[in-house]
C-alpha cells in the first residue's frame, strides 16, 4: 500500500498507470474507518484493477463548526485497516493541498431541488462543500468507478449530479449500508455514543422498518407522524423522517403509485446527529 500526502505526486503516479489497462476504483472517506467504509474498498477491489482511498475531513462540508471540531480522527488505525483489506493507494492530503487558495470563496454548483430538501435544508451549504471537495478529488484521481455508500443516500444523488456537471467518464456505484446487529448503520459519529446510546440508536432502523412494514396500510402523513413519535419516545430529537421518490427525492404526503420510494431519517441523540434510510417498494 502506498501512501500519498501530496496531490502532485499522487497525480503523477496515477498518470503513469493510465496508459496501461488498469482500471481505477476510488473510495473517498473522512476517516475513522469502519466496516462500512471497508465494504466500499472491497467492492472496488472486485471491480477495479487498482483501488485508491482518500482520507480527508473536509472543512467546507461542515455547517456546524462543533461537528467539525469533534469529528473523530484515527489515522494510524485507518491505515492499518486499509492495509488489511488490500487497498493499493491511500491519499491523505491536508487542507492546503486541496484548497491552496484557502476555502473562503469557492465555486458553487447548481444542484437545484436536491439541495433544498432533507440534508440540503437542514445542513445549509453541506452539499456545496461535498461537491467542492469531490470535484477536486475526482479531477486528481480520475477514477473509472467511484464507490459511495447508500448510507448517505442524498449524497449519492448529489454526486451523480456532480458527475453529470463534470462531464467525465466516471461511473458511480452505490454500495448497501453496513449495519450493527441491532440495525444501527455504521457511522464514524457512532464513536461519540455510549454503549447504551448505541443500543438505543437501533431504534432508528426499527422506525424505518415500521414505515416499510406499514406502507399503504394507513395514510402516509399519519404513518410519518407515528414514526416521528416513536423516535421522540425513544429520546431522539427529529430533524425529519420522510418518504420520497427514490430517484428524485420528491417528498410525498400520500402514496403516488410510483414504485421506487425511500424513507429517510435524520435525528439527534444528545448532540450527535445520525442519518439513515431504507428503500421501500410501493406495490
Ligand atoms: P464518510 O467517511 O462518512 O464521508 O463516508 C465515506 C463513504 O463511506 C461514503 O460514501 C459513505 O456513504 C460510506 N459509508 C459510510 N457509512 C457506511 C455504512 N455504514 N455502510 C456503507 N457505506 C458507508
Amino acid at each position: 500500500m502506498i501512501i500519498f500526502k501530496h496531490a502532485n505526486t499522487l497525480s503523477r503516479y496515477l498518470h503513469s498507470l493510465r496508459n496501461s489497462d488498469t482500471t481505477i476504483g476510488f473510495v473517498p472517506t473522512m476517516g475513522a474507518l469502519h466496516a462500512g467504509h471497508l465494504s466500499l474498498v472491497e467492492k472496488s477491489k472486485v471491480q477495479s484493477g487498482l483501488t485508491v482511498c482518500s482520507i480527508f475531513v473536509n472543512p467546507t462540508q461542515f455547517n456546524d463548526p462543533n461537528d467539525y471540531k469533534k469529528y473523530p480522527v484515527e489515522l494510524d488505525k485507518d491505515i492499518q485497516k486499509l492495509e488489511s483489506v488490500g487497498t493499493d493507494i491511500v491519499f491523505i492530503p491536508d487542507a492546503a493541498e486541496l484548497y491552496p487558495g484557502g476555502h473562503s470563496d469557492l465555486e458553487r454548483y447548481d444542484l437545484g431541488y436536491l439541495e433544498t430538501v432533507l440534508e440540503g435544508k437542514f445542513r445549509p451549504g453541506h452539499f456545496q462543500g461535498v461537491c467542492q471537495v469531490m470535484s477536486r478529488l475526482l479531477r486528481l484521481v480520475e477514477p473509472d468507478t467511484l464507490f459511495m455508500g447508500q448510507k448517505d443516500y442524498q449524497q449519492s444523488l448529489v454526486i451523480a449530479e456532480l458527475l453529470k456537471i463534470m462531464k467525465g467518464n466516471t461511473k458511480l456505484v452505490v454500495v448497501p449500508t453496513v449495519r450493527e446487529s441491532n440495525g444501527l448503520a455504521l457511522s464514524s459519529r457512532n464513536m461519540r455514543l455510549s454503549v447504551d446510546e448505541r443500543t438505543n440508536a437501533g431504534n432508528i432502523f426499527q422506525t424505518l422498518r415500521f414505515v416499510k412494514n406499514n406502507l399503504g396500510s394507513k395514510p402516509l402523513a399519519e404513518l410519518k407522524s407515528q414514526a416521528s413519535s416513536l423516535l421522540v419516545e425513544n429520546g431522539f430529537t427529529v430533524d425529519y423522517i420522510e418518504v420520497a421518490e427514490a430517484n428524485t427525492l420528491r417528498l410525498l404526503d400520500e402514496l403516488n403509485g410510483k414504485p421506487d420510494l425511500v424513507a429517510l431519517v435524520a435525528v439527534f441523540l444528545r448532540d450527535v446527529r445520525l442519518i439513515d434510510n431504507m428503500l421501500l417498494r410501493n406495490n
